[in-house]
């Protein structure tokens, strides 16, 4: 079984299209969304809709559910809160319908996929520390458990018996006996310094895991981005990745 695992596309099609390329150059069985699909970039429908084609396990971030106005976003930023105006006022009724039925947390076999901390799915914490990873090890029992939210890829081990480390090599050969917390970062909006899209490998049979980046056409999303009018910072951190 060999899946495809993204996360935060962020209305960004460019960048979304060239994740699907490589989903199909490289013969995956199954790809997961883990949400955020809209919010800040300027072609939420289009993402909408690819991620409807093409994704098997669909997750719900905060930014989708402010959009399909499920929750509100008073705690988001004036640009946040700007971007989710317009993605609102863009989407049609089918999109929303279709975000709605994003799932907060689904367990598949040995993985477990859900957009912020699976111990809150709906809280939208973000995991930064061994102490988080820590707590998350202990209260789920899935080998291998997927996440996303903040922007920043990086996968954390941890050995039987033994206590939680930070892997860092991109391609992992995965061991029996060690469960793995993934970040596997985003796709349309990545935040680690590097511009290109960001996402997860996993082959269960031969036991290789590979954090991935590759290539798009930020000039392209930016330029939507600004003809637009959304907020020209949301255009200038696709280029900085910051
Ligand atoms: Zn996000």
């Amino acid at each position: 079984m060999k899946y495809l695992v993204f996360s935060d596309v962020h209305a960004n099609a460019e960048a979304l299209e060239t994740v699907l390329r490589e989903a199909s150059l490289t013969r995956v069985d199954s790809l997961v969304s883990l949400g955020d699909v809209v919010g800040y970039g300027a072609d939420p429908e289009r993402c909408v809709h690819l991620v409807e084609e093409n994704a098997d396990i669909k997750i719900c971030g905060n930014h989708d559910l402010a959009a399909a106005g499920v929750t509100d976003f008073s705690g988001f930023n004036t640009i946040a809160s700007i971007s989710i105006e317009w993605t609102r006022h863009v989407l049609g009724e089918k999109d929303i319908r279709l975000i709605r039925d994003y799932d907060p947390i689904v367990s598949r076999g040995e993985c477990l996929f859900t957009h912020s901390s699976p111990c809150d799915p709906l809280g939208w914490e973000y995991i930064y520390t061994m102490a988080q990873a820590e707590r998350i090890f202990g209260q789920f029992e899935e080998r291998f458990i997927f996440i996303g939210h903040t922007h920043i890829p990086g996968v954390i081990s941890r050995r039987s018996g033994g206590g939680a480390k930070i892997e860092r090599k991109t391609t992992l050969a995965l061991d029996p006996e060690t469960r793995y917390l993934i970040n596997t970062g985003s796709v349309g909006q990545p935040r680690d310094g590097l511009n290109r899209a960001s996402f997860t490998l996993i082959d269960l049979d031969s036991g290789i895991m590979e954090m991935k980046r590759v290539l798009y056409d930020v000039a392209g999303a930016q330029m939507k981005i600004r003809t637009e009018g959304l907020p020209e910072s949301l255009a200038a951190r696709l280029a900085t990745a910051r």
